[in-house]
């Protein structure tokens, strides 16, 4: 179900987009760049429950949403995929990432010393729901939602707190 509030949403990015998609898409970008430049990295597995612990509470997450993270560095990419039985391309290689794998949980791949802004990024993805939403549309339908609605919502909350 699509609420209201990302209705509204989409429709002033989309108006965005049309006006100037370059500026849009660079807008967005350097925001997510300036903020996981200046927040602090992640080094450890104990700094990630940490922070993962503090963000669930403060996105109110539903106490039984089963996130697992996988703190990845590059040489695991086969022990990965191996783990989570995934198919090359289900998550990409270098960059973090979600997705649902089970009925009730999510996985995310966050790479070791990624900032703590990129996990908000993702957390955010996972406990308002973007990866259940994406269930079974089209391609085509998965990327307009995505750059429409869902990254800008995970890069103004991990930049600035807003959850919109
Ligand atoms: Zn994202």
């Amino acid at each position: 179900m699509v609420s209201l509030r990302k209705c509204i949403y989409g429709g002033i990015a989309t108006a965005i987009i049309l006006a100037s998609p370059k500026c849009y898409v660079k807008t967005l970008k350097s925001i997510a760049t300036d903020c996981a430049k200046s927040s602090p990295k992640i080094r450890s597995q104990t700094e990630l429950i940490a922070e993962t612990q503090r963000i669930r509470e403060d996105l109110k997450a539903e106490k039984d949403l089963e996130i697992e993270i996988y703190f990845y560095t590059p040489d695991k990419w086969k022990e990965f995929l191996e783990t989570y039985n995934l198919e090359e391309g289900e998550f990409n290689k270098r960059g973090n990432g979600a997705k649902k794998i089970g009925n009730k949980t999510h996985l995310i791949k966050f790479n070791k010393n990624s900032s703590v802004c990129s996990l908000e990024h993702e957390l955010y993805h996972v406990i308002d729901g973007h990866t259940e939403d994406q269930e079974g549309r089209t391609l085509i339908g998965k990327k307009l939602r995505e750059w429409l609605v869902y990254e800008p919502q995970a890069i103004l909350y991990s930049a600035y707190g807003w959850r919109i």
